[in-house]
């Protein structure tokens, strides 16, 4: 296996900037997510670390070696895409084979390695059939066999899940990390999938517009996102943001809120000017009778364990998920407070994270 080291790329499609100026590593047996909306980079990123697209500019590193102008079948990479195309006149065992018996491997170690992969992807039962009547979540383990049997560097997967149903979707999320674990391939995966990034990624680059808005842990994406874009893609329902203008000088505590003094990490710069935006996702808000930060419920989502409820606030609808154990009416009055230690600043012209807002008590404390 191999790290993967991304410098500076860059894709023009014409007048059009596709990717702009990406720099990032996957580590050695990483599990890299490319995670964003359609149209803001993913595939094309994807398609220049393959070979299958030249950069405008940058450099891709396969192993410590420049492969930015290397053919694809030159990069010792395996590719899954989307729509996975199988031969449909061979069976489940030929399939899977076929790039071995491409490269002129032996019959005998052929076999060997199909039922190795077999076995892996716990596909053995199938290897005899027709790949023409398999199920889609099984379609798509031999698409995966094929990619695996070659033992490439590195695996490259575009959407795989793109077409199963959401049941399948999620036993294949839950299987092809599963077999991460297993053979530590170093894969990068394009989703636009927030759930999916974050249930298999070690490693999430969010994307908006060509760039790379934030690269980290799911952890540190969901808990400390870089940008309002990041919080408000990331979750579900997404981060809120209340704003206010600025006025604060280093070392404050507090922001004043619709009147109301509200408690927040402290500032580590002056922030004098300027539009700013309070952060704070649903799970950090509590209804308290005694907070003066007050608003209506606006309406409730009842989801088993626990409910979102809607408050129309004067900074906006702000959502809370709270304890599913209470009824709300409609137009009742409810006091909202935030636990501080989980907010998060924004500046709304840049959009950036005050990043100093951020630290946690525990941090710093
Ligand atoms: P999707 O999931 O919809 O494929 P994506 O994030 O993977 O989205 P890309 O396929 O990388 O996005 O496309 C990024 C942008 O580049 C899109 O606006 C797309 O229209 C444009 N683009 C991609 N390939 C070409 C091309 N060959 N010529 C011109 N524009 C292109």
């Amino acid at each position: 296996m191999a790290d993967i080291r991304i410098q500076n790329l860059r894709k023009e499609f014409g007048s059009f900037v596709a990717v702009q100026d990406s720099s990032f590593v996957v580590h050695d047996g990483e599990f890299l997510a490319l995670l964003g909306p359609s149209g803001c980079g993913k595939t094309t990123t994807l398609r220049m670390i393959a070979g299958l697209e030249l950069p405008t500019s940058g450099n891709i590193y396969l192993d410590g070696e420049d492969v930015t102008f290397n053919r694809a079948s030159a990069r010792d990479i395996a590719f899954v895409f989307q729509l996975f195309a199988l031969y449909p006149h061979m069976n489940v065992r030929k399939n899977i084979g076929f790039p071995l018996l491409s490269q002129g491997m032996r019959k005998a170690e052929i076999k060997q390695r199909v039922e190795e992969t077999a076995r892996l992807l716990q596909i053995g039962h199938i290897l005899n059939k027709s790949v023409s009547g398999l199920a889609g979540g099984d379609r798509q383990r031999v698409a995966l066999g094929r990619a695996i049997v070659r033992r490439p560097k590195c695996f490259l997967m575009d959407e795989p899940l793109g077409t199963l149903d959401a049941e399948f979707r999620e036993v294949m999320v839950h299987e092809l990390r599963e077999l991460h674990n297993r053979i530590h391939a170093t894969t990068v995966y394009v989703t636009h999938d927030q759930h999916e990034a974050m249930a298999m990624a070690d490693k999430i680059a969010v994307m908006n517009h060509g760039v790379i808005e934030q690269f980290g842990t799911p952890q540190e994406i969901y808990s400390k996102p870089a940008t309002m874009y990041v919080a408000d893609f990331i979750g579900s329902p997404p981060m809120n943001f209340m704003r206010f203008t600025s006025g604060l000088q280093m070392g404050s505590r507090s922001i004043l809120l619709d009147g109301v003094d509200v408690l927040v990490p402290e500032i580590r710069q002056d922030l004098a000017e300027g539009e700013l935006a309070l952060g704070v996702r649903p799970e950090h808000i509590r209804f308290s009778d005694s907070s003066p930060l007050r608003g209506a419920v606006y309406g409730s989502e009842y989801l088993g364990t626990n409910q979102v409820v809607a408050v129309e606030t004067s900074s906006g609808l702000i959502k809370a998920r709270v304890p599913a154990n209470r009824n709300f009416r409609i137009g009742e009055t409810v006091g909202l407070e935030f636990n501080h230690s989980n907010l998060a600043l924004f500046d709304c012209k840049s959009g950036r994270a005050v990043a100093s807002a951020l630290y946690s008590e525990a941090q710093h404390g």
